[in-house]
């Protein structure tokens, strides 16, 4: 459960307690978030090594896709036409950018945190 709670929270893998990301990053000003080389704490370089981010787009889709299909249910739930729900989860998808940004490579280095 903490490990989730530190997914969300951006910690380091390693130590848990150091921030992972510098800037969060801000979708209205197109700011993307900013990672730090190392944790302050403790130390740990969160790229492992070059590429090692590649797979977090992997990541990335598998938590944007649920996210677009729950808010295109609700939306059809509430009786909208298609067109306002394209542009509903189009802007949707642009606000949450920087947040799926952030935990796509925060749940990829979890997942290879004791590699
Ligand atoms: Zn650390």
């Amino acid at each position: 459960m903490s490990m989730i709670l530190n997914i969300f929270r951006g910690r380091c893998p390693h130590c848990e307690k150091g921030r992972i990301f510098e800037k969060l990053g801000n979708p209205f000003l197109f700011q993307m978030p900013k990672m730090k080389q190392k944790c302050d704490v403790c130390g740990h370089s969160f790229e492992r090594e070059p590429g090692f981010f590649f797979g977090a787009m992997f990541v990335s889709y598998a938590v944007a896709v649920p996210q677009m299909v729950v808010l295109l249910l609700a939306c059809k739930a509430l009786g909208l036409e298609n067109i306002p729900i394209i542009i509903i989860v189009i802007i949707a998808f642009i606000l949450l950018s920087t947040t799926n940004f952030r935990l796509s490579r925060t749940i990829w280095m979890y997942i290879f945190r004791n590699v």
